[in-house]
């Protein structure tokens, strides 16, 4: 039964439903949307596409004959490392253009943008994904603008400002910058990797990537960073969509990995609650994961439950040691990364027998200098 690519904006509170085709980020009441999908992929002439994330075509929520905004992307290698005695299955994720997975997000939404003829979008960020929407603004031809938190590292900032994009600086909080982007957001386009759900029909080409590179199967396990969720929820959505197509029989155990010093889920998992729980934050040498009040952070727990999976939180040592582990093996990685590593190889010293384990080294060592010569001393 093929049936034309079907995909319309979910209201998650509301029973809104809403085109595709409008400029939206958010619903009537300000609150998340979520894309509702119905379409055919098929397999069989996957092997004969470019290797890219944009392979998967079908699936990704852009009106066909768009204009993609792509420099062939993704479908990255996934390497088989032992990692302290354990097999894992690693995506080099760090390999993207930008140097982070955040552009699997950035390529899907920024054609869209162009699609919708936008002409200029803001977005706040003190990271990876501030250099991934500034990268692809730039292929876009689109300007570009991203407010930041006054502690963004500099190398970033050079990053986006390289792309050509605005910097604003705003003083205060993480969410007074977020308030701050929301207000110019309404004169423009929110190119937001919390809110738009456009970049997780970006970012669940992870899924169908690690599906299609283990032989059209799912893994049992897959340890994933836990900041906003980008990944958490692209893959919960990638695997949900193959179980609808019929094209795998089990969605893996989603493991989310927090840093002790800023652990909201991990609290809100333990207290069996359904949303993020405040917590007290420190600094910690994954600051890609340190978000103290994910957007998402209610949908976050509720896929990670749904897939039997869990969330865990590493130490500092931890991520210090599983950075050096790696660094060793030739692997140059954010510390962010190896926060992720830690997780996994601390879940599979608690689950002797976990079976097939995939995760990610998600960001690039090369904006880190600073943090990781500190690590060396
Ligand atoms: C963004 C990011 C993460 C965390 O991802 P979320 O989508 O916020 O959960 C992890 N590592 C790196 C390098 C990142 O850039």
């Amino acid at each position: 039964m093929k049936s034309l690519p079907f995909f319309q904006f979910a209201s998650t509170t509301t029973d809104n439903r809403y085109s595709i085709h409008e400029p939206r980020w958010c619903g009537m009441q300000q609150e998340l949307l979520d894309i509702e999908a119905d379409f055919y992929l098929p397999v069989e002439d996957l092997k004969n596409r470019p290797k890219s994330l944009w392979r998967y075509r079908e699936a990704i929520p852009i009106a066909s004959s768009t204009p993609l905004v792509s420099m062939q992307e993704g479908f990255t290698p996934m390497l088989p490392l032992v990692l302290g005695q354990h097999h894992l299955h690693v995506k080099q994720e760090q390999l993207f253009p930008s140097g982070s997975y955040k552009d699997r997000g950035a390529t899907v939404l920024m054609t869209q943008a162009r699609y919708l003829q936008i002409k200029s979008v803001v977005q706040d960020s003190s990271g990876n994904a501030g250099c991934a929407i500034a990268t692809y603004a730039a292929l876009a031809r689109i300007s570009c603008t991203i407010f930041l938190p006054e502690e963004t590292s500099e190398a970033k900032i050079v990053q986006m400002k390289a792309a050509n994009a605005c910097i604003e600086r705003v003083p205060g909080s993480r969410e007074d910058t977020a308030r701050a982007t929301w207000k110019a957001a309404q004169q423009t386009y929110y190119a937001s990797h919390c809110w738009n759900p456009f970049f997780l029909h970006g970012t669940k080409t992870f899924a169908y990537e690690v599906w299609e590179q283990l032989g059209y199967k799912s893994p049992d396990v897959l340890v994933l960073p836990a900041g906003n969720g980008t990944l958490v929820l692209g893959c919960f959505i990638g695997f949900q969509e193959l179980l609808r197509m019929g094209l795998t029989d089990k969605m893996p155990k989603i493991v989310g990995i927090q840093a002790e010093n800023c652990a909201p889920l991990v609290a809100a998992y333990q207290q069996n609650a359904s949303h993020a729980i405040a917590v007290s934050v420190q600094p910690t040498l994954a600051e890609g994961i340190a978000i103290a009040e994910p957007v998402r952070g209610g949908q976050m727990l509720a896929a990670v439950r749904q897939s039997q999976g869990t969330f865990l939180v590493v130490s500092e040592a931890e991520i210090a040691q599983a950075f050096l582990l790696v660094a060793k093996q030739g692997f140059y990685i954010e510390p962010t990364s190896a926060a992720t590593i830690a997780g996994a190889m601390k879940f599979c010293n608690h689950n002797s027998d976990c079976g097939t384990v995939v995760t990610l080294f998600s960001g690039h060592g090369l904006k880190s200098g600073d943090k990781i010569l500190k690590m060396l001393k």
